[in-house]
């Protein structure tokens, strides 16, 4: 089961899949009072709160604090109509939700949403913004991301065009269709009766492990993936045995983060310094206290990323 407090992963949102190639239907929800309709630039979403009101100066990060996503008036989503546009769904009320893209470089402070917000940095925004929000962000941040790499077809060569609301780009000179890309992450925990093992990169802040990951190649399942990658990079043999727990779209820019937990063969390692700079075996306890932040040298991701849960499932088991 998705935990509740992991990011991307839990919002009630329905993606009302069979008004993409509405476009009256479309055009109208657009136009209404009732639309959602947030905007972002270059991978970031535009919120606000936090501070008491007192203009950002360009670059400034953001106050710590609630934040939320800015929801444009009818009138300010009507000015950035030329901007490409990607209908997300509609709330557990009804209102239909958009994303607007706005072209890098876009002055905010040039345009009817002068004051509203700021182009926040998606993983500062996501720690503030409510949870049910993250997720409309990161599949708005993956798609235009994907917009951004796809704008000639793969097969021809010739430019492609946005169609069905922005989840389907089309190719009017030889009629091929191309579709959102999805990454799949293996991201595994590997376990050997009371120790777990995890490892860290020398760029990552000093004390910081986390769960070991890679992509999963064409042809292979999940499980094959990760017990793979496993070997790679830290030298370790699984016995076969593989559990999934639960997955987190991950809009970097448009993976999925696959959680599973590895039964190994050996606690053997053999680390790959070109994938990882380190893998470590610790106790259950000890992973039960590098969760609580009550471990004197280890410490892991948080709650809002996969690998936290991944090890919090596991160590909750003993
Ligand atoms: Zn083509």
């Amino acid at each position: 089961m998705t935990p509740e407090n992991l990011a991307f992963a839990n919002a009630p949102f329905d993606r009302a899949a069979h008004h993409r190639t509405d476009e009256a239907w479309l055009e109208a929800a657009f136009a209404s009072n009732k639309a959602k309709t947030c905007l972002l630039m270059a991978g970031r979403p535009l919120v606000a709160g936090g501070w008491a009101g007192a203009p950002l100066r360009p670059g400034e990060p953001l106050p710590k604090g609630k934040q939320h996503l800015v929801w444009l008036s009818a009138d300010e989503a009507r000015s950035l109509s030329d901007c490409p546009r990607l209908f997300l769904g509609k709330t557990a009320e009804g209102a239909p939700i958009f994303a607007l893209n706005a072209a890098d470089g876009f002055d905010l402070e040039d345009s009817l949403l002068a004051g509203r917000g700021v182009f926040g940095d998606m993983r500062a925004a996501v720690a503030n913004i409510p949870a049910s929000d993250t997720q409309l962000a990161a599949t708005a941040r993956s798609i235009f991301a994907w917009h951004r790499r796809h704008g000639f077809c793969a097969n021809c060569g010739r430019p492609t065009k946005i169609v069905d609301a922005g989840w389907k780009r089309a190719c009017p000179a030889c009629d091929a269709e191309h579709f959102p890309r999805v990454d799949p992450v293996a991201i595994m925990l590997a376990v050997s009766g009371d120790k777990c093992l995890i490892g860290r990169q020398d760029s990552w802040p000093s004390g910081m492990y986390s769960c070991l990951a890679g992509f999963i190649e064409p042809g292979e399942t999940p499980e094959q993936g990760a017990a793979r990658e496993l070997f790679e990079e830290a030298g370790v043999r699984t016995t076969g045995q593989a559990e999934y727990l639960f997955c987190q779209p991950w809009p970097y820019p448009f993976s999925l983060m696959i959680g599973l937990i590895l039964e190994t063969a050996s606690e053997d390692i053999a680390v790959d310094k070109t994938e990882i700079d380190e893998a470590i075996w610790i106790t259950r306890a000890e992973a039960l206290a590098a969760i609580n932040g009550e471990h004197p040298k280890i410490f892991v991701p948080p709650p809002l990323a996969i690998a936290h849960h991944i090890l919090r499932a596991w160590a909750e088991r003993g």
